[in-house]
């Protein structure tokens, strides 16, 4: 099949289905009957597996930071899959073919979805997201209860491209690149004890890993009500972050670096 006549109906069987890599992460695939995209692949071999058990074409590949863990397989998928490569500009990714930035539009046209490219940088210098068709394709900016680490960016940076997120529409679905929510939910529970939605999301997320299935996708609101780096400006949040800073902070970037600097050796 070539890629023009993959279908792009909205009844086409559109999905979002996650690849595991490695021992925690997710390469999101977005497909229907005929066709797929896949974002972040680290790893070559479950990508090409499901390509061919599934019959499907691959279509584009995007990328949303240059760690190896996220672009690892992109070379090895390239050799029998002639497909563009999107990813940020200004990493150093040898693969990309069309290297974005914030503002730009990357379109698939064969799955029928476009989406916006939102600079976040924090954990890497140029990281990006995904965002379109009401889903966040934001590799390891935002986890389900939790955020990535500062590498390259500032805490401040992090903390800016995560309100960024915060401020996306409620029911957006957050497409992570990590299964990483019970442990993080772990580290949310020290900060926000009596935070009740967190012990029900608790509750919910330990249920679907004893069935090894993903927590995510997450949406911005539950990350809203439970994600200690997207709430600086409550009280309780406020009150533990100076305890383990011992001394006072309020302001919210500050508060945010001091979450980080605690979750780095929690
Ligand atoms: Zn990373
Ligand atoms: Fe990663």
């Amino acid at each position: 099949m070539r890629p023009d006549e993959c279908t792009n109906m909205p009844d086409n069987g559109f999905q979002v289905i996650p690849l595991r890599a490695f021992t925690d992460n997710y390469v999101w695939t977005l497909r229907n009957a005929a066709c797929a995209a896949v974002v972040d692949p680290g790893e070559a071999r479950p990508v090409l597996d499901y390509l061919a058990a599934e019959k499907l074409l691959l279509v584009a590949i995007l990328a949303t930071h240059h760690h190896q863990d996220h672009v690892g397989g992109i070379a090895e998928i390239l050799e029998t899959h002639a497909v563009p490569v999107y990813g940020p500009r200004g990493e150093p990714i040898t693969t990309l073919t069309h290297p974005v930035g914030g503002g730009d539009r990357v379109a698939v046209e064969q799955l029928g979805v476009a989406f916006e490219v939102l600079d976040i940088p924090g954990h890497t210098r140029a990281h990006i997201a995904y965002y379109g068709s009401n889903m966040l394709f934001c590799g390891d900016t935002l986890f389900a209860c939790g955020c990535g680490r500062v590498f390259e960016g500032t805490p401040q940076q992090l903390y800016a491209s995560l309100e960024k997120l915060a401020a996306l529409p409620d029911d957006t679905l957050v497409y992570c690149g990590h299964e990483y929510t019970l442990a993080n939910i772990g580290f949310a529970k020290a900060v926000e004890p009596d935070n009740s939605a967190l012990l029900e999301r608790e509750a919910s997320d330990a249920r679907l890993r004893r069935d090894k299935l993903p927590t995510l996708p997450s949406t911005i609101a539950r990350e809203k009500a439970t994600n200690p780096f997207l709430r600086v400006m409550r009280p309780a949040v406020i009150e533990s972050a100076n305890k383990y800073l011992g001394k006072r902070v309020s302001d919210p970037a500050g508060v945010f670096a001091a979450l980080r600097q605690w979750k780095n050796q929690f």
